[in-house]
């Protein structure tokens, strides 16, 4: 770990095996896994299917570079405009805040070749997260990301909330750029009436709408896409996080396929047939799950489990929120959430951290109820243990 920059603070702990949502360290320690490398793992550890599937593609061809056609690239584009319900096309690159960078600038051009005047302008919210390249970061609506790293490119201005939008938009504006449902920011889910408006006027006065569904989408929230579960069609989606499973992966879908021509833009390894394999699996692999109404129910049996454990305690928790399996309990203080984090991974659970407040939870989509049963139960043990620290105060 010496040799490591110093980006993160790690739990010291090497894990060498997963199950689906199941983990053990070298120590043959055995963890519950309630995070899956945040949204990525969304098939689970070790999933037989995927491994194959990526295995098979390994000992073909892994990367040929997009000088020539890639099978598997052209397959995983088709299955995304279809399941969208975006008619459109797909760009393929390797990370969420790359995907965000692209839908950037296929708005930043859109509004350089069409009208009058030269439109450059994007509007994010407050406590929104877009990721940590500079643009992105300038993106991302939260003043503390915004402290180094300077100057940051013009033309990104923040809106308080979803109605405070309207209020930022001038005639510079090219775009809206939101999460339907914030993650980094604290699991915070914006009323579907709201957005549904937002959608509507920005059409009318010919603003694009990019949702970033870097964490919301491939069935996160219960739905192929969080614009599904909202009813809206953006003219931008960008993804990431649970497509490849692991495999690193992202892509931008829009309807606007005619903006970008060859030399605007490029990935070398994006969209590889490695990567586009791996994400062909996942989706069939949670196409079936969510068909055979697997992930419909244990969706909801999640959701009581959550829901149970914050009645359980009231002196700690203000409520529960989110959709699908991408949801959070709300602490009332940040020092009661850190408390359970640290005290939850004693006990051999893994939960992550969201906002002030958000003991945030993104299992594998396919975590079995045992898993959950087994998770919930060390989760309640890490509270008493908090709530028996506090008795002695
Ligand atoms: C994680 C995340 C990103 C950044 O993705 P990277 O793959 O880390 O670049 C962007 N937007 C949202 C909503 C995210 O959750």
């Amino acid at each position: 770990m010496n040799y490591l920059l110093n980006t993160y603070s790690r739990f010291d702990v090497e894990f060498i095996r997963g199950e689906n949502a199941t983990l053990w360290d070298k120590n043959r320690n055995e963890y519950i896994d309630f995070t899956s490398g945040i949204g990525v793992v969304s098939v689970g550890h070790g999933n037989i299917r995927l491994s194959n599937a990526i295995c098979d593609q390994a000992r073909n061809i892994i990367h040929i570079s997009n000088l020539y056609r890639i099978q598997p690239q052209e397959e995983l584009a088709e299955i995304l405009v279809k399941k969208s319900g975006i008619d459109g096309g797909v760009f393929f690159c390797n990370s969420g805040a790359e995907a965000n960078e692209t839908a950037l600038k296929i708005a930043r051009k859109y509004g350089e070749v069409n009208g009058e005047i030269k439109r450059y302008k994007v509007i994010t919210l407050e406590n929104s997260f877009h990721g940590r390249t500079i643009s992105t970061l300038k993106a991302t609506g939260q003043p503390k990301f915004h402290t180094y790293f300077g100057p940051f490119p013009d033309g990104f201005d923040y809106a308080k909330d979803i109605k405070d939008i309207s209020n930022k938009i001038d005639d510079k504006t090219i775009a809206v750029m939101i999460e339907l449902i914030q993650g980094e920011g604290g699991v915070n889910p914006f009323d579907k009436e709201d957005i549904q408006n937002l959608a509507k006027f920005l059409k009318e006065k010919d603003i694009l709408l990019i949702v970033d569904e870097v964490q919301t989408g491939i069935y996160r929230t219960g739905e192929f896409l969080a614009s599904n579960l909202y009813e809206i069609t953006p003219d931008i989606v960008t993804l990431a996080k649970g497509l490849g499973g692991g495999v690193p992966i992202g892509a931008v879908i829009t309807s606007l396929t005619d903006v970008l021509k060859p030399g605007d833009h490029g990935s070398t390894f994006g969209g590889n047939y490695l990567s586009t394999r791996a994400g062909i699996e996942v989706i069939k692999i949670l196409d079936e799950y969510y068909e055979s109404g697997m992930l419909k129910e244990i969706i909801n049996y999640f959701d009581s489990k959550l829901v149970e454990i914050a009645k359980e305690f009231p002196n700690l928790f203000d409520n529960v929120s989110g959709f699908g399996l991408m949801r959070a309990l709300k602490t009332h203080k940040s020092e009661i959430r850190d408390e359970i984090v640290k005290k939850a991974f004693e006990e051999k659970v893994l939960v992550l951290k969201a906002g002030n407040n958000a003991v945030r939870f993104l299992p594998p989509l396919t975590i079995t109820k045992e898993e959950i049963n087994e998770g919930f139960d060390r989760l309640k043990s890490a509270i008493f243990k908090i709530e028996g620290k506090q008795c002695e105060n």
